[in-house]
């Protein structure tokens, strides 16, 4: 993939998946191995950083003989083989090909350089699902990873002016983590871009929650854009300027003041009912995944936390934090959403989220895997413990506390026994806790949806997880960007789901939320206001825009809609249903 040209303005496409536009230069970052520096080498050095390239290659040889040597005469010939298989991974010629013609055109240094190369080679093999093959990928990341400690480190003035970027940048990666995201610097991470992702990743959901404009999808993004290149982030369309000419950096300008205007018109409303026209109260509350989001929690107008992910705060940082570390977590956040309530999730870990502990090996199937609740239901402890800190700091504010990935009755009883057994073990130790707390459940299972009239009898409320409820029901991986076309909320399917489960809410009394990113799109809100949702949950950027679209809206009109999109027989004719109602109601909110 050749570099996009220096000086002229380019346009490209990728997927918008957080608002927001951000002008600045392009830092490229790869992640997987441990990521060698980047930095701009002149021209004048690309045979000096190509002779450095061949000398790591060189030493890395020598040492992998050594090795194989080694081991043959400890074990035999056998066990030397996979060394000399590793020797002929290092002296590829292709690789060693593109690494030398990447030097001389990318003008970066060399460990970046073939680190990139085989990042890009590793992840076609990962991406053929081959488990032979991905144990290959295995092997070329380890040789790789001693080639790069192998390079001899460059003199300071090979290196261009302005390699550490520690100015503000926008980053340019292959893919990020969610933990890559949740613990970038704000302050010098103005956006990011990567190959990969889709709307509905956790990567994508962060970098709303932080506020950070990101498009995924952007094919070749590593290899054609240079460190430093000046672009605009189009967080909004999805689309990338390079070298953007004066005029176009001016429009941009005046389309990012349009926006913040715009933010600050919405700001009138933060303290007003969320209701329709018609006085259906909708109670709209915020989804944080840290506690030091509860600043923007404050700021947006929310009626309290409707989803608290605490799996980023729990394993974002190495160790669990223990009972009494979390029991000051979640008693801030109770304490500060008073006299609101919030509602914490225990820990949903897996998926593309972060492990809960290594797995031996990488599970197949993650999403159907060891996730959500049924990691907590076989680690007792840790659950117990997270369990008691939500408990104790019931006593301070108005918490709720639901179970991820539900699946059915066993799992929600069992769950509710061991939280019951948590408050017998306070109650003994005569630790104070609200007794009346509410326990709820997501619903983003289908078989949990089809159970919904049962499982009702057992909790406060349902929180339907649409971003879950979605993929399963249409057999569709929300992270996999090659099915992304057939990923549709408005699937007849997922629709009929959830005007049951809030059947089944109403009819055992309890009331249902939803905290997936389909509450966030404003082209639905008259479709779920219609199915009579008691409780929209969103990010809050988007929170004072849903509450504006509530307050227009009817809601004898959107449960009219909602009838007629019970009918409906294919995704696109009911998203248009609601679509044409959002439209005719706020289009002035709608970009
Ligand atoms: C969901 O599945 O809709 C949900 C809110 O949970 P998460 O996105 O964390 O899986
Ligand atoms: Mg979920």
């Amino acid at each position: 993939m050749p570099l996009h040209p220096p000086n002229t303005e380019t346009i490209i496409q990728g997927t918008a998946v957080s608002p927001g536009i951000a002008f600045g230069p392009v830092h490229v970052v790869a992640r997987g191995m441990i990521a060698p520096e980047v930095y701009e080498i002149s021209e004048n050095h690309v045979d000096y950083e190509i002779s450095r390239f061949e000398a790591a290659i060189a030493k890395t040889k020598t040492q992998l003989s050594g090795i194989q040597k080694k081991i043959e005469d400890i074990s035999g010939d056998h066990e030397g083989l996979i060394f000399e298989a590793h020797i002929l991974i290092l002296e590829d010629n292709s690789i060693l090909k593109k690494v030398r013609e990447g030097i001389a055109s990318r003008l970066q240094n060399a460990e970046f350089v073939y680190y990139a190369v085989i990042q890009t080679y590793c992840e076609a093999i990962r991406r053929m699902n081959d488990k032979y093959l991905a144990e290959r990928a295995t092997d070329i990341d380890d040789v790789a990873q001693r080639v790069i400690r192998n390079f001899s480190s460059a003199d300071d003035e090979h290196k261009s002016e302005d390699h550490n970027p520690d100015h503000k940048h926008i980053i340019v990666a292959y893919d990020l983590t969610p933990s890559d995201t949740a613990t970038m610097d704000r302050q010098k991470s103005l956006g990011f871009i990567t190959e990969q992702g889709s709307v509905n990743s956790h990567t994508a959901i962060l970098s709303r929650s932080l506020g950070i404009p990101a498009i995924v999808g952007l094919e070749n993004a590593v290899m054609s854009i240079k460190s430093l290149t000046f672009i605009i982030l189009d967080g909004y369309t999805g689309q990338v300027i390079l070298n953007p000419t004066p005029e176009t950096v001016t429009k941009y300008r005046n389309i990012q003041r349009g926006k913040q205007a715009r933010e600050i018109e919405l700001d009138d409303i933060k303290e007003s009912l969320t209701q329709t026209t018609d006085d259906r109260a909708i109670t709209l509350s915020a989804n944080i995944e840290f506690d030091h989001e509860l600043t923007y929690v404050e700021k947006s107008g929310a009626e309290g936390i409707g989803l608290f992910r605490t799996e980023f705060y729990l394993l974002g940082g190495g160790e669990i934090p223990d009972e009494n570390r979390q029991t000051r977590v979640y008693t801030e956040v109770a304490k500060r959403t008073q006299p609101h309530q919030a509602i914490i999730r225990t820990l949903d870990a897996g998926g593309d989220k972060l492990p809960a502990e290594p797995l031996p090996e990488p599970e197949p199937n993650p999403f159907l895997g060891w996730r959500g609740i049924r990691v907590s239901l076989s680690r007792q402890g840790m659950f117990k413990e997270q369990l008691r800190a939500i408990l104790r700091a019931s006593a301070h504010g108005k918490l709720g506390v639901m179970f991820p990935l539900i699946s059915g009755l066993q799992e929600l009883l069992q769950a509710k026994d061991i939280l019951k057994e948590c408050m017998d073990e306070l109650n003994s130790a005569e630790i104070p806790f609200d007794p009346e707390m509410e326990v709820g459940m997501m619903i983003e299972v289908p078989s949990a949806a089809l159970m919904a009239e049962e499982l009702g009898k057992h909790v406060d409320f349902f929180s339907i997880g649409t971003n879950d409820l979605i993929q399963y029901t249409i057999a569709v991986d929300r992270v996999n960007k090659n099915v992304s076309n057939l990923y549709k909320p408005t699937n007849p399917a997922v629709i009929r789901l959830i005007d049951m489960t809030a059947q089944a809410a109403r009819n055992n009394g309890i009331w249902t939320g939803v905290c997936g990113e389909m509450a966030s799109d404003l082209s639905l809100t008259p479709l779920l206001v219609g199915l009579g949702i008691d409780e929209l949950s969103v990010g809050t950027h988007q929170l004072p825009k849903i509450k504006k679209a509530v307050r227009s809206l009817h809601y004898g009109n959107c449960q009219d809609l909602a009838k007629e999109a019970l009918k409906g027989r294919f995704s696109r004719d009911i998203y248009k249903l609601s679509q044409d109602m959002a439209h005719s109601s706020y289009s002035f909110l709608i970009d």
